[in-house]
Order: C-alpha cells, then sequence, then structure tokens
C-alpha cells in the first residue's frame, strides 16, 4: 500500500486497530500550517515504508471524540499502533524527519532502506527556508548562480505559522504567513533555485574554499554558505512543561487555538508574539490570561492597544508560571507573584508560551564566532568569521528581529555570496590562489 488513508472514527477500529501491519496515524486539521507541511512528509514515508507500515490520517476537525480518546491536542500529531495498542513515542507539532525515520526504522524492524546518496555541487548553499532564506535564494538564482536550499523542516521557518502578518510592505495587512512564504517559495523556484526540505542534516564543513554539508540523503559541496537558519521557541524549563508539552503546553497559537473552542488559556510573555497571538486565541478561547513578569509589555503599542481593549483577555502583570499540572491534559499552573513571591494556583485548559527565541546554530559551533547567546556575529556585510560563509535573519546577532529585516538580510547577504564567488573567479583568471 503506498498512499495515506483518509480514515475516519467509524472505520478506525477496521482500518487501524486491526490492521495485520504496525500504523502511524497523523492527526491533522484544517487550516494549520504544519499539517499542511507534515502531510508531504507523511506521504513520502508511505512510499519508503510500503507494505511495512500502514500510513493514515484523520482529520481532528470531523473527529473530536476519537481525538479527544487519544488526547490529541496539538496539530499536528502522529500516533503510531500495533496489535490494536498505542506504542512507540507520538510526535507531535513541529515533527521532523530524524524523529519520525527513526520512529518508522523501529516500527520495521530496523530494516533501513535509505536510499543512496546523491553528491550535488553548487555555487551557493543556504541553510533555512524562512523568508531570510528564499530571499537570498531569490537573489542568487536571479544572479544565475546554482542555487540550493535545504531545510530540516518545512519550508517557510516560523512565518510559516503566524496566522496574519500585518505590518509587511505592500500585502495590505491581510496576508497569512504560509501564503506570503509561498509566494517567495514559488520566486525562488521561477528563478531555478533547487529546495530541498525535511532533510535530515548528519553534518557541516565550513573550512576551506569548499564547503560540504551531508545529509541522509545526499551530499552538498558549495563554493559559498548562507546561513539563514532562524531560531525555535524558548522554553520556560519549568516543571510539567515537556511532560504537557501537546497536552495543553504549545508554542503556536495558529496551529493550536482552534482546539480550545471556549476554553480559558493562558499565554506567557510580554513581546510582540506574546501579545499578538493572545488576541489571536480570542478567535476561540473564552478569556485569555496574559502573564508578564514585569509591569509593561515589550510589544509595539499597536498591538498593545488591540490587546487593551479586547474584553476577553485578562493581563496579569508582575507573575511568573513556575509550575504546569495536570492529569492528561495541563488542568491549572501554579504563579507567583515577582514582588511578594506569594504563589497561587490557577485552572487553566492550555498554555501557550511565547518567552522569545534561541537561535539555531549548534551546528555551527565551533566553527563560526557565536555571541554569548548563540548568535551568529556578522558584518554590516553580513560576512561571518569565516571566509565565504554569511548569515542572514533571525540566526545572527541584530537589535530588530521582523520579516522585513530578515528578506533585507537575506538580499544583502545573497548579493555579498555573488560578489564574493565574482572576486574568486577573477582571482583564479589572474592565477592568484584564493584560500
Ligand atoms: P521577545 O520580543 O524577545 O519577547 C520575549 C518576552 O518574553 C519578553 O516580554 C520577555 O520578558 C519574556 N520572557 C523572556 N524569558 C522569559 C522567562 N524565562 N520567563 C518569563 N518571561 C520571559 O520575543 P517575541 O515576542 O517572540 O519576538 C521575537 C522578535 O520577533 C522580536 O524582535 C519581535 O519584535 C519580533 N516579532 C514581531 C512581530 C511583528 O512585528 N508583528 C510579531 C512577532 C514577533 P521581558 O520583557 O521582561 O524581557
Amino acid at each position: 500500500m503506498h498512499k495515506v488513508l483518509e480514515v475516519s472514527a467509524a472505520d478506525f477500529q477496521r482500518i487501524v486497530l486491526e490492521s495485520p501491519l504496525p500504523a502511524g496515524v497523523l492527526f491533522y486539521s484544517n487550516d494549520c500550517p504544519i499539517c499542511a507541511s507534515v502531510l508531504p512528509l507523511f506521504e513520502r514515508m508511505a512510499q519508503i515504508y510500503a507494505g511495512k507500515i500502514l500510513f493514515a490520517r484523520i482529520n481532528r476537525d470531523f473527529n473530536r471524540e476519537l481525538s479527544k480518546q487519544y488526547y490529541v491536542k496539538a496539530s499536528s500529531t502522529i500516533l503510531f499502533f500495533s496489535q490494536g495498542k498505542e506504542f512507540c513515542r507520538r510526535l507531535s507539532g513541529y515533527i521532523r524527519t530524524p524523529e519520525l525515520r527513526c520512529t518508522l526504522e523501529f516500527m520495521a524492524a530496523g530494516k533501513c532502506e535509505c536510499p543512496k546518496r546523491d553528491k550535488i555541487e553548487c555555487d551557493v548553499l543556504i541553510l533555512g527556508s524562512g523568508p531570510a532564506g528564499l530571499t537570498a535564494a531569490i537573489y542568487t538564482a536571479r544572479a544565475k548562480l546554482y542555487t540550493v536550499v535545504v531545510d530540516d523542516s518545512f519550508v517557510g521557518g516560523q512565518v510559516a505559522t503566524t496566522w496574519h502578518v500585518a505590518n509587511y510592505p505592500g500585502t495590505n495587512g491581510v496576508i497569512r504567513g504560509i501564503d506570503l512564504v509561498g509566494n517567495m517559495k514559488r520566486q525562488a523556484l521561477d528563478f531555478g533555485a533547487q529546495i530541498d526540505d525535511m532533510q535530515e542534516i548528519t553534518g557541516i564543513w565550513l573550512d576551506g574554499p569548499l564547503k560540504t554539508l551531508s545529509t541522509t540523503t545526499a551530499e552538498y559541496a558549495a563554493r559559498s554558505v548562507i546561513i539563514a537558519t532562524g531560531a525555535h521557541p524558548r522554553k520556560l524549563n519549568i516543571e510539567g512543561e515537556e511532560t504537557f508539552t501537546g497536552r495543553g503546553v504549545h508554542y503556536c497559537a495558529t496551529c493550536d487555538a482552534a482546539l480550545y473552542q471556549d476554553a480559558h488559556v493562558m499565554v506567557v510573555g510580554g513581546g510582540d508574539s506574546a501579545v499578538e497571538e493572545a488576541v489571536f486565541l480570542t478567535r476561540y478561547a473564552k478569556k485569555v490570561t496574559v502573564v508578564h513578569r514585569r509591569d509593561t509589555f515589550r510589544a509595539s503599542r499597536a498591538a498593545q492597544a488591540d490587546l487593551f481593549k479586547n474584553a476577553s483577555i485578562e493581563v496579569l502583570f508582575n507573575r511568573e508560571v513556575i509550575a504546569i499540572h495536570g492529569d492528561n491534559f495541563v488542568n491549572s499552573v501554579t504563579l507567583q507573584d515577582v514582588l511578594t513571591k506569594q504563589t497561587q494556583q490557577m485552572p487553566i485548559d492550555g498554555i501557550f508560551i511565547y518567552i522569545g527565541m534561541q537561535p539555531m546554530s549548534k551546528l555551527f559551533e565551533g566553527q563560526l564566532a557565536l555571541d554569548e547567546n548563540g548568535y551568529i556575529v556578522t558584518d554590516d556585510k553580513l560576512r561571518t568569521s569565516r571566509e565565504g560563509v554569511f548569515a542572514a535573519g533571525d540566526v545572527r546577532f541584530k537589535e530588530v528581529r521582523q520579516i522585513t529585516t530578515a528578506v533585507g538580510d537575506g538580499a544583502v547577504a545573497g548579493k555579498m555570496a555573488g560578489r564574493y564567488l565574482s572576486e574568486i573567479e577573477s582571482m583564479q583568471l589572474k592565477g592568484e590562489g584564493k584560500e
């Protein structure tokens, strides 16, 4: 069987639980950008593991009771079944190829069938396919440089999970994040860029004139590299956060807000993301409590104005969430008053954490200069500490992190990578070596 079966609650028992094969079941919902990106990955895996694993998908919007029965509270979530019972660790939210592959290998009794690795040589290798990476690709591909974009996740980065982008020029303030990056992706492809998303990166070497990147399916070699890997949500690192991730603890309101119809949810943080997403959550939740550790938000005035005029939002300043509690799902938190240190329990149905981002720079530790928070250090031409390696967007040290500034970075890095390659070529023509 090569395809992903659409299954409903009525035939779940017959198709999944009574299947002679182990089964991977993707719970998805409509209007969920992450689900739209996980589905192609799931379909790809259905091809690879055909005959060994049954692949099914269930639309949560139409099968709410079944989702509830299996405690599915996040988009997207993959559950695995064998002989009528759930087994293996479920995957939820930002599902990556390596973790899915690893679970499937286990299910298929360790028979690894990784395809032979391709060798790809290019002028510019771009790591990351958010606005910075895609803009760099538009510039380098348009300059007729052989450009390959590699991402270990789906195309679009953080923006793909943003419901509405209100401040991107030229869009009338009504564009969905997924559509904005979808347009950028099409533009990059139209200019000839190659985009290899959902890759499992196994190593990168940035030294020397030819930089190399290996994944489980290919070996890439490039004369210049642009790093645009972005950032991912920072964790509170408190009791209960990890246990209840996907079961009431969330980092993406666009993905999971719809699960909280008429519920009471909490948002933690005081930046643009927390304030904007709190307003978004009121489309579903009957009450949203925003908890912030200081007595002023750092979000823009416009975002704050929207929040304060929304009657469904309560704001608790000078409070911190110090523990998250629950049973199968989150049911309450412990709050602490920052000034008096007094604690209180507050019943809630779910919690959305928006306390900033962490740069995705671990892969480059020891190879590039990073600042104390892990951001890549660049100069004004977006050159890193290695020749021929540039960094753009949220992964680099800078003051303002917006889609517009990521796009600006992408343009600069793309232009500078092109200039660097021209310089190398002219030196080679003159017979001068360049290390
Ligand atoms: P952010 O601006 O860094 O704000 C993080 C918030 O979380 C701050 O209010 C911070 O409190 C709080 N925080 C940090 N660590 C915490 C902890 N351990 N416990 C409790 N609270 C904690 O992050 P962001 O909102 O994700 O935004 C990231 C960047 O994207 C920003 O540059 C932002 O402007 C941009 N962005 C822009 C838009 C837009 O323009 N529409 C939308 C979203 C994001 P303190 O204030 O006390 O430090």
